[in-house]
């Protein structure tokens, strides 16, 4: 789960991590008050949209001489006419894809000077099962571009959890980022706020970009990413709160309350699969025979026929998908199950595309008999290969 920028640094503030004081607004004409609040003669006003690259980023139909969704302003009054200009418009950067995201929020903050920008991210290492450090001298908005063509310039490591995190782990990143005096104590500190939160809040991944040096020499968090591990987040109910779901896919959105695996793709071919290595194997079939998966989706092994009605209608809201394949082998899941699933969702949602069913497992026989006798136009696939075959060639004809 992602969260807003201006509710990563509260919940960073709340570990003592240094972060400049700002106001969220949501309405235009609160913005002028929100930034009286905030001592000048700085202002920054700041788009909120689960997506980076804001400051880069344009709106769909720019005015005259617009730019990004990070603007500094020199009063409240242009702060307030900087945020009437970005609410409600559509912001397109390198990470919301062509769509864009709607800007609902606005974020004023009192601005910094900055001598340099730093980067500083902490997440989740798969391959060595830890949580790594990640740190560059050369923060702020073309971090991509130093990955892609100076790579060296990122360093990265990762903290044993036996042993744990050390002054040692906060002073290596002092020095990875070229730091001096004041600040390798205030980087030492930081690195173990921003540990303790990750691991207290079961993040998964915590993006400083920019950590910035001020004049003064101190360090300041002035952007902050932080996402959540999905899993855990049932331990988090004060995280669960921060929630903002006009900002998700509304069909992962759907799946999440009916607690289905989904994940929305973007080809022609919905799936509907049971059991994760099932799911992956049918996505890659379907690739294997030149189509593209519309979504991944495992409807689990106990799923009852109300789930697997919602996991179709899920499927079918996506405008994308001009066909579908169910594949099934049920094994604690049974097979008559998932038909009258298929079947009561068809009825109430209707059938606008091909459907290639492939039962396997318990109750296979009473499955096929109620696909077979509900009249409905299914075509059955007699195993994986086949199933994957004639879904793609009734899409692809
Ligand atoms: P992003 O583009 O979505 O990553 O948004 P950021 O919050 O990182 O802001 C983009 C850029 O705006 C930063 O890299 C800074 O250069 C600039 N910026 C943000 N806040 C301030 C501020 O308080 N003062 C100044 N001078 N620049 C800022
Ligand atoms: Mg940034």
């Amino acid at each position: 789960m992602n969260i807003h920028e201006y509710q990563a640094k509260a919940l960073l503030r709340s570990y003592g991590a240094p972060v400049s004081d700002g106001r969220v607004v949501l309405k235009a004409e609160e913005a002028k008050t929100a930034a009286g609040e905030l001592d000048g003669p700085l202002w920054v006003v700041k788009a909120q949209i689960h997506a980076g690259g804001r400051g880069k980023g344009k709106f769909k139909e720019p005015e005259a001489g617009e730019k990004g969704g990070v603007r500094l302003a020199k009063s409240v009054e242009e702060a307030e006419a900087l945020a009437k200009q970005m609410l409600g418009r559509t912001l397109v950067t390198h990470q919301t894809g062509p769509a864009g995201k709607q800007v609902n929020r606005i974020y004023i903050e009192a601005g910094s000077d900055i001598a340099r920008e730093l980067y500083l991210a902490l997440l989740v290492d798969r391959q060595t099962s830890r949580i790594s450090f990640v740190a560059s001298t050369e923060g702020g908005m073309d971090i991509e571009e130093v990955a892609a063509h100076t790579p060296e310039k990122i360093i990265s490591f990762s903290v044993d959890p036996a042993s744990g995190l050390s002054d040692f782990h906060g002073r290596r990143v002092a020095f990875a980022l070229g730091l001096e005096g004041a600040a390798v104590k205030q980087c030492v500190a930081l690195v173990k706020t921003l540990y303790k939160a990750f691991v207290e809040k079961d993040m998964e991944m915590l993006e400083i970009n920019p950590l910035i040096v001020m004049p003064d020499g101190n360090l300041k968090v002035l952007d902050a990413k932080v996402s959540f591990d999905g899993n855990a987040l049932y331990r988090h109910p004060d995280i669960q709160a921060l929630r903002d779901e006009t900002e998700e896919d509304p069909k992962e959105l759907a799946a999440s309350k009916f607690d289905l695996n989904y994940i929305a793709l973007d080809g022609e071919i919905g799936c509907m699969v049971n059991g994760a290595g099932l799911a992956m194997a049918t996505m890659d079939i379907i690739k294997l025979y030149g189509a593209e998966p519309a979504n991944f989706l495992d409807v689990g092994g106990g799923a009852t026929k109300e789930k697997v009605t919602e996991a179709f209608k899920i499927i079918t809201s996506d405008p994308n998908v001009k066909g579908i394949l169910v594949n099934i082998f049920g094994g604690i899941m049974r097979c008559d199950v998932i038909a009258e699933g298929v079947l009561a969702a068809v009825k109430e949602v209707g059938l606008q595309v091909p459907l290639v069913v492939r039962l396997e497992g318990t109750n296979v026989e009473l499955g096929k008999d109620i696909i077979r006798n509900s009249g409905l136009n299914v075509i059955a696939g007699d195993n994986l290969s086949d199933a994957a075959q004639k879904i793609v060639k009734a899409v692809k004809g």
